[in-house]
């Protein structure tokens, strides 16, 4: 089992550090983020230490994911969210603030509800038939 002593979330996972628990079995534990974004934002991790989702194996990935599928049904049928954004920062250039695989899922509830997420680049064009040669699998 991966731990890491210097780790917030490992310590979380590990209850050496106290959080707001919504779910929790032997591989997953899901908890609110301290500094929510919306109301109701929650974080779900893998207990085992991996850095990203890109290196955490895929049956772990696969637990955390559904644990947070569960947890966005819930968003909406609780807390009357509108929509949910379920999404995994990988390193730094992502965003990643702790290096502990984690998800986050996030409420929504108007567009106007202060979490700002876009995907929309009207300006700037990337050639679609380079980037596709290079990331199709081969
Ligand atoms: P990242 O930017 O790495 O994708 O997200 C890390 C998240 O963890 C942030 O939203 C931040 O608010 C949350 N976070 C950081 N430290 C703690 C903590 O000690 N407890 C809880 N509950 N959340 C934390
Ligand atoms: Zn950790």
């Amino acid at each position: 089992m991966n731990f890491d002593s210097n780790c917030i979330f490992c310590k979380i996972a590990d209850g050496i550090i106290p959080s707001y628990k919504i779910y929790e079995d032997d591989d997953v534990l899901a908890f609110l983020d301290v500094n929510p974004v919306t109301y109701g934002h929650t974080l779900v991790i893998s207990k085992e230490h991996f850095e990203t989702a890109l290196s955490t194996p895929k049956d772990i990935l696969s637990k955390v994911m559904n644990v947070a599928q569960r947890i966005g049904q819930i968003q909406i049928k609780e807390l009357g969210a509108k929509g949910v954004n379920i999404l995994t920062n990988c390193y730094e250039a992502a965003g990643q603030t702790v290096r502990h695989f984690h998800v986050h899922v996030i409420p929504r509830y108007e567009a106007t509800d202060g979490f700002k997420l876009e995907f929309n680049t009207k300006e700037i064009k990337y050639p679609l038939v380079e980037v596709m040669e290079k990331l199709a699998e081969k």
